[in-house]
């Protein structure tokens, strides 16, 4: 008996699909996919996105899985077409397959059109075939290099093996793996085009990302951040890139390496404005709805639930804060301070 035994896939919020008005920014953007954060907790350190020693939440902050499944089937309501899950890290979440499995009835209802979700990969191995059979077709695993001894340091003490024998069991069960690589300027540079080169053999996009000033890190951004813009013309003077169309709504411009065959994605938030086509909100896992990644603005939906909201209201707090969306963020990785002071494993990369 799990604490999630009790939703079953035919239970109550159900009824709150089909979609209906759907949720429309004050920019005339329309929001359809919900990236949720189901734990501040990870078994890495990584770097650029935790301190050595961070201080977890306690538990009571951090929202029931029937609480997850709740809100994330409101927006489902709403005309959330995508849901990504993510931490922190995903796996780590006691009960995580049951709210896999729970949440998969909206992908069987089609009112989802994807349920997905980002992991370090390093639980892989256990849980790929159950992922696959919950309906979740496609994974990001990140990974900023595949030098054993580079992995431990930037993740403070991973084993890169474990997250390789992860993505190959991804494979195995069938998902569809795409690799997401921060671009440090001191340590993984150099071998950009060897990973570039290793994911597109191996079957996997992968997607380049610059670093973003979240959360206080003891290291300096300013020494790690690489402009993609310097990559891709490093890239270009061996390599053809052909611009694609291909666009997932979000951040990433994506390229065709005519050598390797495969498609790369880069993701450029301070290099690059994105946001003017942005369709994305974030909930932390403590139930804090963020509607721009780097700016403050957040509504609190745990105190609604909590405060025993029904449907409608809930419906009604998050079209309050769908509404105020931010025109887009305004990140300067120059800045002494970060851009917010929240991590990405609290919001959810
Ligand atoms: N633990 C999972 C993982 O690593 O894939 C999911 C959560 S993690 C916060 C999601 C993504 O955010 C990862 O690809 C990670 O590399 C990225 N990330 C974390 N901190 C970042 C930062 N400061 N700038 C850019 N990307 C960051
Ligand atoms: Fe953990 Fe992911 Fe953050 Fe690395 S990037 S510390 S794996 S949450």
């Amino acid at each position: 008996m799990t604490p999630y035994d009790d939703i079953s896939p035919q239970a109550p919020p159900e009824a709150m699909v089909p979609a209906r008005a759907p949720l429309i920014d004050g920019f005339g953007r329309t929001v359809s996919y919900l990236r949720l954060s189901v734990t501040d907790r990870c078994d890495l350190r990584c770097v650029y996105c935790m301190a050595e020693h961070m201080v977890f939440l306690p538990k009571i902050e951090v929202l029931t899985l029937e609480e997850l499944d709740r809100i994330a089937t409101a927006f489902v309501g709403l005309g959330t077409r995508k849901l990504r899950l993510t931490g922190g890290e995903p796996l780590v979440r006691k009960g995580m397959l049951d709210l896999v499995r729970s949440l998969s009835r909206h992908l069987k209802s089609g009112a989802l059109e994807e349920l997905t979700l980002t992991t370090n990969g390093t639980r892989l191995t256990e849980f790929a075939g159950q992922l696959a059979d919950a309906g979740v077709r496609r994974i990001n695993v990140s990974l900023d290099t595949l030098k054993p001894d580079l992995f431990k340091k930037l993740t403070r003490g991973g084993d890169v093996a474990k997250v390789l024998r992860g993505i190959a069991a991804a494979q195995a069960a069938g998902l569809a793996v795409k690799i997401n690589t921060v671009a440090l300027r001191d340590d993984n540079a150099a071998e950009i085009p060897d990973l570039i080169r290793w994911a597109h053999g191996e079957g996997c996009d992968l997607t380049l990302i610059e670093t973003m000033p979240l959360g206080e890190i003891e290291a300096d951004r300013t020494d790690q951040y690489l402009s993609l813009k310097g990559v891709r013309r490093e890239l270009e003077s061996f390599w053809t890139l052909e611009d694609l169309s291909h666009s997932t709504g979000g951040p990433a411009r994506y390229v065709r390496v005519a050598e390797t065959g495969g498609r790369l994605g880069l993701i450029t938030p301070l290099s690059h404005n994105f946001c003017e086509l942005c369709n994305r909100v974030r909930l932390t896992c403590t139930g804090t709805l963020h509607t721009c990644l780097g700016q403050e603005d957040e509504t609190d939906l745990r105190a609604v639930l909590r405060a025993g909201a029904s449907d409608v209201q809930l419906e009604q707090a998050i079209r309050e804060a769908i509404a105020g969306k931010p025109k887009g963020h305004d990140f300067e990785i120059a800045r002494a301070r970060p851009a917010v002071a929240r991590h990405m494993s609290t919001t959810g990369g």
